[in-house]
């Protein structure tokens, strides 16, 4: 299949891009979009033939549901059994936003968008094409991030490429995302409120709107074996090619312990990189060292993350040690999408 790649260009309904795209989606195809936190790969969420092809195109596993997005509040009253009066205050404070809430689902919503729930996750995203995309087309549209299963996910239109060219229909253009890690999930079917995927809007956040929230036991948990409830919270997921592994410590400790690392690897003809922040990139000797960001703008560590596990599968490394970013606020969510990259192997130095 030849696949349409366009750049975003205007918001107003009788745009190029617009009309190519909502004609796409409307007979069942395939758009990939940015979002403020990831590219989305989207499907008419109310079209089952639609649903299963986004499942085909990404290699995704069946019982992985999708989140819908929606561009208004009756559009989310139109899916689902209840709304929950905390549910309508978080939609007060976060909507548009990178929040995700699981609702009973209604009779509208085919069980190929919910991979065989009864539940139905929602987000209302902030991005002006996101939106514009939505209210052109049939208003509900079904959308995981835009990459091939158990990559990290698309924060750049090259990245959706590189993984779905040829495979969909479409992939809308809209320059870098803002915020680079997918939306908090929040589950309103448990007694309470429960997070089932840390993101940009923290526990923190939550709980100054509705109070008690609690965390999935399988997330705190997640190397233990108990499963977390999300199915997508399971997989292998943000991998990239070469071995990752977290090195935790004191800043200098960490820094001595990865470029004896790398010293040892060099000697045995095996390529080794490393995975820094701005202000300690400097101090590493390895053959392929990356800054993600800056300790001081957190914000700029989780934009980059995903950009950098992928650059790395272009060089050529075997081994990626990475330093620990647990920051103040976005800490839980960097290190959740980390921890998974790095398969769970973290050292104390
Ligand atoms: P992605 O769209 O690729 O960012 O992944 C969506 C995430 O939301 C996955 O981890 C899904 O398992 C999770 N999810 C979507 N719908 C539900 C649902 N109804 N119940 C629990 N988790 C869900
Ligand atoms: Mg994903």
């Amino acid at each position: 299949m030849q696949t349409i790649i366009e750049k975003a260009v205007g918001l107003d309904e009788d745009s190029e891009w617009l009309r190519t795209a909502s004609k796409i989606l409307r007979a069942g195809g395939l758009v990939a979009f940015p979002t403020e936190t990831v590219y989305g790969l989207g499907g008419d969420a109310l079209n089952p033939l639609a649903s299963e092809k986004i499942y085909a195109a990404k290699g995704r596993p069946s019982d992985n549901p999708l989140i819908v997005h929606i561009a208004d509040m009756d559009a989310l009253y139109g899916i689902v059994r209840d709304v929950p009066e905390k549910a309508r205050l978080l939609a007060e404070a976060f909507w548009p936003g990178p929040l995700t809430m699981i609702f009973e689902k209604n009779d509208k919503v085919p069980l190929q968008t919910t991979g065989g729930l009864e539940s139905v996750a929602v987000r209302m995203p902030s991005h002006e094409v996101a939106r514009a995309l939505i209210r052109c087309s049939t208003g509900y549209i079904a959308a995981p991030s835009a990459n091939t299963s158990g990559r990290p996910s698309p924060t750049k239109a090259d990245h959706v490429v590189d993984d779905l060219n040829g495979r969909i229909e479409m992939i809308i253009d809209g320059g870098e995302v803002g915020i680079g890690l997918e939306s908090t999930i929040v589950d309103f079917t448990e007694d309470i409120p429960t997070i089932l995927r840390p993101g940009y809007i923290t526990q923190e956040m939550l709980a100054s709107v509705i109070g008690e929230v609690r965390m999935d036991r399988g997330l705190i948990e997640e190397s233990s074996g108990i499963h977390p409830k999300a199915p997508g919270m399971k997989y292998k997921h943000y991998a990239p090619k070469a071995d990752l592994v977290i090195v935790e410590g004191e800043p200098e400790a960490v820094t001595t312990y990865i470029n004896a690392q790398a010293a040892f690897l060099r000697e045995k003809g095996e390529s080794c990189g490393v995975i820094a922040a701005d202000e300690t990139v400097c101090l590493y000797q390895a053959e392929q060292v990356l800054s993600i960001g800056s300790r001081a703008d957190e914000e700029s560590i989780a934009r980059h993350l995903y950009d950098v596990l992928r650059r790395f599968d272009d060089l050529a490394v075997k081994k990626i040690y990475s330093e620990s970013f647990c920051t103040p606020v976005m800490g839980q969510a960097i290190m959740n999408r980390l921890l998974k990259a790095a398969g769970h192997q973290v050292i104390q130095v």
